[in-house]
């Protein structure tokens, strides 16, 4: 039977994961899944449907009718389909990031989401990112990674890439917005933002991303025992 390796990377958002987690999948050969994508999908739809996000049994009803999908392009990166409409753009927006985490703290999307997380990686060798990756989807994962970097470093990430995308978003306020998501992923009974048993932390503060990816493939390369391309 076929190997399938599983990497674990959770950490706070503006950590570098999925630019990391992007770039050590390539490497390795490996699938690369953002789970923060499938919650973002789910709270773009919820929006859409126009039902309230403290609506949990709304958002109950309507998980079983949405599709929820990948694709990947040419470069390895990662498209979400909605009903089969690509919806990568669209939820990458400040207010569904938000959405996304207020979706998240739903026990029940969770477990529906579950087992498409853990299907995907008893198919194929994976990368995948999240929060709860390495201590709730797959806890025997090979290689758990958590990745984080303090909260000024993370709103400033952040707040460049909103910048060069003609946001006009203030630098406080993506730092405020930053410090609430942190909060709340951190203080959710379901699956809170914790470091999980195994998981070896990188604090990607004083690491430029060069130097981050080398960290994490020179960690999972030590554990695997497989090289990385170059
Ligand atoms: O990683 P990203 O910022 O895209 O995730 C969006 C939101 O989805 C996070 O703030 C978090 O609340 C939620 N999330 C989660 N569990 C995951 C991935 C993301 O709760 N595995």
């Amino acid at each position: 039977m076929e190997t399938h390796y599983s990497v674990a990377i959770d950490g706070p958002s503006g950590a570098g994961k999925s630019t990391i987690a992007r770039a050590a999948a390539r490497r390795f050969g490996f699938i690369y899944v953002d789970t923060g994508a499938i919650y973002r999908t789910v709270a773009l739809a919820v929006e859409r449907e126009g039902i309230a996000f403290g609506d949990a049994a709304g958002v109950g009803a309507l998980l079983p009718e949405l599709e929820v999908s990948f694709g990947y392009g040419a470069d390895g990166a990662q498209r979400a389909y909605l009903n089969g409409e690509d919806v990568t753009g669209s939820i990458r927006t400040p207010e569904i990031s938000r959405r996304a985490s207020d979706v998240s703290a739903m026990p029940a999307v969770r477990a529906y989401l579950l087992d498409m997380q853990r299907a995907m990686a008893r198919s194929y060798s994976v990368v995948m990112d999240g929060r709860d990756i390495g201590s709730v989807v797959l806890p025997g994962a090979d290689v758990k990674i958590f990745l984080t970097a303090s909260a000024e470093c993370r709103a400033e990430r952040r707040y460049k890439e909103l910048a060069a995308a003609g946001s006009a978003i203030s630098r406080e306020e993506v730092l405020r917005a930053v410090i609430e998501r942190d909060e709340h992923d951190s203080r959710r009974a379901a699956a809170p933002l914790t470091v999980a048993e195994g998981a070896v932390v990188v604090d990607t503060s004083e690491l430029d991303l060069a130097e981050s990816i080398e960290a994490v493939c020179s960690l999972i390369s030590d554990k695997l025992g497989v090289k990385a391309d170059a």
